[in-house]
């Protein structure tokens, strides 16, 4: 239950010693755990030649080999007879659920009902770090499919005291919120956008709802995105970062990194160009670790799990908010970035660029963007396409201007090559419905890497 502002005060703000203790313990015994309860961790370790007995404490866990999505895929049916990820008794699976990603091979994951309420915890955590309580009642934007999501949600709202609106999508009736009058909703960012736009073209009035604090997840927001939704709504919105691999990170109400259950899941980061962890405050992949608490079962448990995901590990110190637990920046997906002239650059990216406050009296924030190569050998385009509200009344030089002035002043190895002539950048511009995503199927691609070499 809910305490000053804490679900479970003793852990989220445990002093880094008592802490580290408490996830070493925990790392032995989720190692044991794997090594007698899953055929796959008992190849691993046996193939790598790895003694589960001699990783004591999460240090260990460097040196040990990294798997990731495709090694699931690769030992589950029809490619093995079994799920070898599987490690408790079928008797002991409360649920089956399963992950596309990007690939779009679905990956089986088995839970107990343990594994639910450390989901379900680590929701409650966040939800109670950003101001959740009794007095809320939340719309569940996300879809309570085969994800683990919006299940565990509900299940940690139950725990706070909360009510939900379990309405599974975005696309609901405005009647939801002005009869009801939830206090919150969680979705993703644009489809909050949209709503927002939809509640504005039917005449909603803002105190005809009661919406307080939006709760954005399943896919990474640009600091200027969140700002512009956030004044859509008048309310903070709180970014979370959630998986059906178990890893829940909610930010707080001091909005200054997402906090990492550390008891619950421990992360690394690791860069996989130079193949190695990287010390805190440097970029790379998300590594995640299930940390079993002693005694506890886990359907399917996860060591040295590539994400394949982007984040960086911000600060160990103590939060604002008094939780001791480390912050990481929001992760990006890893999917979602292209390599031009050797800099990285990230959907988020281009994102920043268009939700500059000054061309969001022209767009809706909808856009999508595609590297292609140039004319001549070693030249490459970048288009940007936006959706403008009303395309003959948008001013598209100052736009336009503005899109690539911050998408350069962001990337300046990027702004050598422009200014070289190397790099091209068309902005162009479309009415609403007119950009490809709203054509396809599925998790929108917002930057589409049509290179020949890529
Ligand atoms: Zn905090």
């Amino acid at each position: 239950m809910a305490a000053g502002g804490f679900f479970d005060p003793n852990i989220e703000t445990m002093d880094r010693g008592d802490l580290d203790t408490l996830i070493d313990e925990r790392v032995r015994y989720t190692v044991r755990y794997a090594a007698e309860h899953s055929p796959f961790y008992r190849h691993w370790f046996a193939h790598h030649a790895i003694n589960p007995a001699d990783i004591r404490v999460h240090e260990d866990l460097l040196d040990l080999p990294l798997i990731a999505g495709k090694t699931i895929r690769e030992h589950q049916p029809p490619v093995t007879k079994e799920f070898e990820f599987r490690s408790a008794a079928c008797a002991d699976i409360f649920s089956i659920q399963e992950t596309s990603g990007t690939s779009g091979t679905p990956k089986g994951f088995f839970l107990t009902w343990d594994d639910w309420k450390r989901y379900a915890e680590k929701y409650a955590r966040s939800f109670v770090s950003q101001g959740f309580g009794r007095k809320d009642r939340i719309v569940v934007c996300a879809s309570y499919g085969m994800n683990v999501g919006a299940n565990t949600m509900t299940i940690a709202a139950q725990r706070i005291g909360m009510g939900i609106i379990p309405m599974g999508k975005c696309t609901f009736d405005s009647r939801i919120l002005t009869r009801y009058r939830p206090t919150a909703i969680v979705g993703s960012g644009f489809k909050l956008l949209r709503l927002a736009r939809r509640l504005r073209a039917e005449g909603i009035q803002p105190g005809d709802i009661a919406i307080d604090k939006l709760v954005c997840g399943g896919e990474s927001f640009a600091e200027e995105s969140r700002r512009y939704l956030a004044g859509q709504w008048d309310c903070p919105v709180y970014n979370t970062y959630g998986s059906t691999e178990g890893t829940m990170c909610g930010e707080c109400t001091s909005m200054n990194g997402l906090h990492v259950p550390e008891d619950l899941v421990h992360l690394d980061v690791y860069n996989p160009r130079i193949e190695s962890f990287v010390p805190d405050g440097e970029c790379g992949r998300a590594v995640l670790t299930t940390l079993l608490p002693v005694g506890q079962k886990s359907g399917m448990l996860l060591l040295n799990y590539d994400t394949e995901d982007t984040t960086v590990i911000q600060s160990r110190e103590k939060c604002a908010c008094g939780r001791t637990h480390l912050r990481i920046h929001n992760p990006r997906r890893e999917a979602e970035t292209a390599w031009i002239f050797g800099n990285s650059m990230n959907r988020v990216d281009v994102e920043a660029a268009v939700f500059q406050p000054e061309n969001m009296e022209y767009l809706t924030g909808e856009y999508e963007s595609f590297v292609y190569d140039g004319e001549s050998a070693g030249e490459v385009i970048l288009r940007i396409s936006v959706e403008c509200q009303d395309k003959d009344q948008c001013d598209r030089h100052a736009v336009e201007d503005q899109v690539i002035g911050r998408f350069l002043k962001n990337k300046p190895g990027m702004a050598k090559e422009y200014h070289e002539g190397n790099l091209k950048i068309l902005v162009s511009f479309v009415g609403p419905g007119g950009l490809e995503l709203s054509r396809s199927k599925g998790r929108p691609k917002r930057l589409v890497d049509r290179r020949g070499t890529a």
